[in-house]
């Protein structure tokens, strides 16, 4: 296949979920609960709404939308510390759109540019480095979060500058990492997840190898996926084959971009100027060891954490928010009691209502929607 319409066509989706109906009718590992495939990645949360997959699978099939959108799990006490950093006069703040709308303890990033502080959204760290450039006289911080995908140009821009002399450009790093973080899901209590579908955009840079745990030490498939409708459906076949095979191994549908061995260019400059944290918080999950990234300390001149002094705290998600039972695949998003009332894309409690990749988001926009593959 070449074209995106391709990957979109109605035909060959009804022909993949008849053989789907087939295999879950043939799966006898789960009589008393439906099969649950947990998405990884909040792309395929976001397409997985937005063609209305979820409403085309059969009854017996669902999906657990997994941790894999960072900006949904972004704790509290890091907004908190962005608007710490925000607020020194001298400060430029740059930062990606969906970020600004997380709420903090007592604010956004949005609300705090709506006070007068300099924020600024940008498309890229390098936008960041410009700004850095363009202003010698203020301390310019790019706000780093994401997973291995957006790493390599955080770890590019900081080399970057040190490559140029630029001593006003800091990062604020809140990478994370995925590997520890499917090993997290996989060793919490009461964990029913049958099979994974695995982060395209991840799987990209780091390949597919380092996923062959799930399969040898946990006996779970996992198939890297692309984010059209036809390869998530392509994907769940191929998860649901395995099962029916009694077989736990790792398969790549996304072949078009995805190798093995992962994209040694990119791998290259997050070596060089990222280590692992003992151990991040995540909204909703608690703090999970290794699954964080900080700068090492041979780029120490660039960490916006030494430069302003930062403390780790912990800031809990009021009460209301069910954000955490929501990310662990417990609750349904529209199972949590704000769901669509005081939690609204516009008004966000949780950070799943922020970002279209949030499941919340997702369910809210695109919940109805099954106009593009209207096979039923
Ligand atoms: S509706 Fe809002 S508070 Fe509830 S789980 Fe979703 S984002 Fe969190």
């Amino acid at each position: 296949m070449k074209y995106v319409d391709e990957f979109r066509d109605p035909s060959q989706a009804k022909k993949i979920l008849k053989e789907i109906d087939i295999l879950c009718s043939q799966i006898k590992l789960t009589e008393d609960r439906p099969i649950q495939i947990m998405e990884v990645c909040g792309g395929h949360t976001h397409s997985i709404f937005r063609y209305g997959l979820n409403q085309l699978l059969p009854e017996k099939l669902e999906f657990v939308h997994g941790p894999g959108c960072p900006v949904c799990v972004l704790p509290r006490s890091v907004v908190d510390n962005c608007i710490r950093i925000a607020k020194h006069d001298d400060v430029i703040f740059t930062t990606f759109g969906d970020a600004m709308r997380v709420p903090g303890s007592k604010q956004s990033l949005l609300d705090l540019k709506a006070e007068g502080a300099d924020i600024r959204m940008v498309y890229s760290p390098l936008d960041a480095l410009t700004i850095a450039q363009e202003n010698p006289d203020k301390r310019v911080v790019f706000f780093g979060l994401g997973f291995e995908t957006t790493m390599p140009s955080t770890a590019l821009s900081i080399m970057q500058a040190k490559k140029q002399g630029i001593n006003n450009f800091y990062l604020f790093c809140n990478h994370i990492t995925i590997i520890p973080t499917i090993k997290a899901v996989l060793d919490s209590p009461g964990m029913r997840i049958d099979g994974f579908l695995g982060p395209g955009h991840v799987s990209l840079i780091i390949g597919t190898n380092p996923y062959d745990f799930i399969a040898d030490d946990y006996h779970k498939p996992l198939v890297a996926a692309g984010f059209e409708p036809l390869d998530i459906l392509q994907s769940v076949w191929m998860i649901l084959k395995q099962l029916k095979n009694g077989e736990a191994k790792i398969e790549n549908q996304y072949q078009r971009l995805v190798h093995k061995d992962g994209n040694a260019s990119a791998l290259a400059p997050i070596q060089e100027v990222f280590e692992l944290r003992d151990f991040f918080e995540w909204r909703g999950l608690g703090s999970i060891n290794h699954s964080g990234i900080k700068i090492n300390d041979n780029y120490a001149d660039f960490d916006a954490e030494v430069e302003f002094k930062l403390k780790e705290v912990t800031v809990t998600d009021p009460d209301i928010c069910q954000c955490g039972e929501v990310l662990k695949g417990i609750l349904k998003p529209w199972e949590c009691k704000v769901f669509g009332k005081e939690c609204t894309p516009e008004t966000p409690l949780g950070a799943l209502m922020v970002s279209t990749e949030g499941a919340c988001s997702a369910q809210y926009s695109y919940g109805q929607n099954i106009d593009l593959i209207n096979t039923k």
